[in-house]
């Protein structure tokens, strides 16, 4: 039947604005250069999917991808949108150089296949869940903004996890670690140093929260991503669990920090991994009692929504974090799920 085949791929580049300057170690986020993915079938049915590129994380430019556009369409036209794990394989050849159009163009492919269908694709994948529970973030500030910000969210929004940016200055790092702690009593906290830490920096800053009570449940990627011994030692000499983030793009990678023992949590993110990487270390984790947890990049709710199917689809996942659609200024909400505060529906 000619009607799951692929007639066109095409892409396009949009421009998003960061409601607020967004400050992680090292790094001030205003805008995100994002790539829309669009697959049409033969039968005129359409699959979204979409490229957050990181230049910081995976070398990507959004130049770069949308040079591949003439590439990708030549390699899938033709392809039988049900036989997805094929189209899957041709593009984990682009998982080192564009990881991201990786990620939106399977994911576009499982969006077009539902359509087609008429099956949701977190159900797709497995309909683990249909509803799943999302932190917000407070990006690096001064002390009072932080706390403030927290405050909010936890008490007004309802965010019950939050996720804290820390990285650039340890002794400053605790401070507000320990005050955003006494303002928001019950909330668990994702702190991500983005690899901002030494190990003994990391050690010292994990020791010093935990020694202070704050319900720290995931410390990510403390230090630099190819410090696997590094990361190994801080595992072992820290009472809170340590993800790895930056550390782990590819199932490879994450088989060698599982090996290797160094880490508690993987954090999976689709910009990283693509839908087919993500999977196998889904597997990976689960066969070796990893934690997992899901990440994003500068998604807007196009993206989020496929992190989103995934998540729920695998349900394995003890942490989601999937908020960048709420710090970008967007037209038009486009996700395929509905949000009330921290609660996800499918
Ligand atoms: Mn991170």
């Amino acid at each position: 039947m000619k009607m799951y085949e692929i007639q066109d791929v095409t892409f396009e580049l949009k421009k998003y604005e960061f409601s607020e300057p967004f400050r992680i170690t090292g790094w001030i986020h205003n805008e995100a250069e994002n790539v829309d993915v669009k697959v049409v079938l033969k039968s005129g049915k359409i699959g979204m999917g979409e490229a957050s590129p990181s230049y910081r994380v995976n070398g990507e430019k959004v130049s770069a991808l949308m040079a591949l556009q003439k590439d990708v369409k030549e390699m899938l036209i033709g392809s039988d949108v049900r036989n997805y794990r094929r189209i899957f394989e041709i593009m984990d050849g682009f998982s080192r150089t564009a990881p991201s159009v990786k990620a939106a163009v399977q994911y576009a492919i499982l969006d077009s296949l539902s359509m087609a269908t008429e099956m949701p694709v977190y159900q797709m994948l497995g309909g683990s869940k249909s509803e799943i529970k999302i932190d917000k973030t407070v990006g690096i500030d001064e002390l009072n903004k932080m706390v403030e910000k927290a405050k909010r969210f936890y008490h007004e929004e309802g965010y019950e996890t939050l996720k804290i940016k820390v990285g650039e200055n340890l002794k400053e790092d605790v401070r507000k670690i320990l005050a955003i702690s006494d303002a928001t009593k019950g909330a668990s906290y994702v702190v991500d140093a983005n690899q901002g830490y030494s190990v003994k920096e990391a050690i010292q800053f994990a020791n010093a929260t935990y020694e202070n009570g704050v319900n720290i449940v995931v410390f990510e990627q403390p230090v630099i991503w190819n410090n696997l011994d590094g990361l190994k030692i801080l595992r072992y000499n820290s009472p809170i669990p340590i993800a790895a983030d930056e550390s782990a793009k590819t199932k490879y990678d994450v088989y060698e920090l599982i090996r290797n023992g160094c880490v508690d949590f993987i954090n999976i993110k689709l910009m990283k991994s693509g839908i087919s990487d993500a999977l196998s270390i889904v597997e990976l984790a689960k066969t070796t009692d990893t934690g997992l947890m899901i990440g994003c990049m500068s998604e807007s709710s196009l993206g989020i929504s496929q992190s989103v199917h995934f998540a729920a689809g695998i349900g394995a996942f003890a942490y989601h974090d999937l908020d960048s659609h709420m710090l970008l200024k967007e037209r038009g909400f486009r996700g395929k799920f509905k949000q009330e505060g921290e609660l996800i529906k499918l």
